[in-house]
């Protein structure tokens, strides 16, 4: 018997004890330093239980299971439901101290009602087969004037007529006024971006002019909660805002938002994606933000009451009990999220959508798609990209973010490493301490 090809095996973050986890044949383990070392010498006295469990395997075998999770992979991403963004223009009304978008044009008008039925009309064609969802993007979609209200107005009746549910993400700051529009349609959840209490926040999130902007999004998510809306409430982080993260959590769990079962939240990384930001010494490395956060973590832990952070799949497995299904494609672009914007130009995605060079095609005034393009997004999985073929956490890591990769290598079929061994040492040693 041989040592699988899945095993991610390590030491939990400040243990002596060991963990294993196989997202192939999905098993995990924690291991005492003992039984730790009879695993490593494929000896003792749970041999046996390793064998079971797909530790130890035959490698022919283990290479047809791979083949069979593979297919059903396919087989059920070819199910699931699509996620659609629609931006009907990149106007905003904040100057956000780290916007990616900052340099993107932005002609100050609304969208013309021609592209929104060309857009539903593509939708309708394309999608016909699929179950979907719409998601209002920007810039920022709910500006407060009668032209742009009037847009939004338009997007949700025709998301109603169809019976589509409808998710927007926005900076927040003119939700009071846009309730009674919110209303109107099958709200999935606004996603509002908060990146801590109001100092913190007004110093990175400030409307153009340098008004700070706290005050009217807590009013604005007091609102959505009222009225039955479900919120997501986004934290983006960086080493200038992440020591704010205990008192942010006691403020929401203050402002009885936590309680609520339609309020969820999530800790975005601040990342340079097109172009550099001026200050990027502020900026965390993936595994750098995760063990500033899980220090945090252990020193308040009430910030769990405002969020669980994944640590790749180890918050997944002590909540469910079992391992998420493997990840051979981590990448939803041109599978289950397209994107759409305001000029009529199709992408794959909110990471690529409105970036010169980035587009896949066009549904209005014509429908034209890139299909070599698309067919290289579609196809690249860690099966296409060389560098994952021997890798042991790539059913975790499923090959990362295909517009990362693409700007960091100039190629689609490129891997943007995720640190799985590190963040389960550190998540599994979180929460095997912490009942969640
Ligand atoms: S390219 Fe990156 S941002 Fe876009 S869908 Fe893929 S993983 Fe997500
Ligand atoms: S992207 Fe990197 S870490 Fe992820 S599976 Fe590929 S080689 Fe492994």
């Amino acid at each position: 018997m041989e040592f699988s090809k899945h095993n991610i095996f390590s030491k939990i973050a400040d243990s002596d004890n060991y963990f294993i986890v196989n997202p192939l044949s999905g098993n995990a383990d924690i291991l005492e330093p003992q039984e730790a070392e009879a695993f490593k010498n494929k000896t003792g006295d749970n041999l046996n239980e390793f064998i079971e469990k797909g530790y130890l395997v035959d490698l022919q075998k283990e290479e047809q299971l791979f083949k069979s999770k593979y297919l059903d992979f396919i087989d059920d991403r070819d199910e699931d439901e699509v996620q659609l963004f629609f931006t009907p223009w990149y106007a905003c009304n904040f100057n956000c101290s780290y916007c990616f978008q900052d340099e993107y044009t932005n002609p100050n008008e609304a969208v013309k009602h021609e592209v929104i039925d060309a857009f539903f009309n593509y939708v309708d064609r394309q999608f016909a087969d699929r179950r979907k969802y719409i998601t209002i993007f920007g810039g920022e979609p709910l500006l407060n004037n009668s032209a742009k209200k009037e847009s939004i107005e338009r997007i949700i009746s025709e998301a109603n007529k169809r019976g589509l549910d409808i998710a927007v993400v926005t900076n927040g700051y003119n939700l009071i006024d846009f309730i009674d529009v919110l209303k109107k349609g099958s709200i999935r959840e606004i996603q509002v971006t908060v990146d801590g209490t109001q100092k913190v926040h007004d110093a990175r999130r400030m409307l153009r002019g340098g008004k700070g902007s706290f005050d009217r999004i807590a009013e604005g998510i007091d609102d959505l909660l009222q009225n039955n809306i479900p919120v997501n409430l986004r934290m983006i982080i960086d080493k200038e805002n992440v020591h704010n993260l205990p008192e942010f959590s006691r403020y929401a769990i203050e402002k009885g938002w936590t309680k609520s079962p339609l309020f969820k939240t999530a800790l975005g990384r601040n990342y340079e994606l097109h172009h550099c930001q001026t200050n990027n010494k502020r900026l965390f490395s993936r595994i750098e933000m995760y063990k500033e956060i899980y220090q945090i973590i252990k020193e308040n832990p009430e910030v769990l009451e405002f969020h669980k952070p994944a640590f790749s799949i180890a918050k997944f497995i002590f909540e469910n009990g079992e391992l998420p299904n493997p990840l051979f494609d981590s990448c939803t672009g041109t599978k289950t999220e397209w994107a759409f914007d305001y000029t009529g130009k199709i992408y794959s995605c909110t990471a690529t959508v409105g970036n010169d060079g980035d587009e896949l095609g066009t549904f209005y005034p014509e429908v034209k798609l890139d299909e070599e393009r698309i067919e290289e997004w579609e196809e690249r999985d860690v099966l296409s990209i060389t560098e994952c073929s021997n890798c042991a956490v790539r059913l975790a890591c499923g090959g990362g973010c295909t517009a990362v990769a693409k700007t960091q290598s100039g190629k689609i079929n490129s891997p943007d490493c995720r640190p799985v061994q590190e963040l389960l040492e550190l998540g599994i040693g979180l929460y095997s301490e912490i009942n969640i």
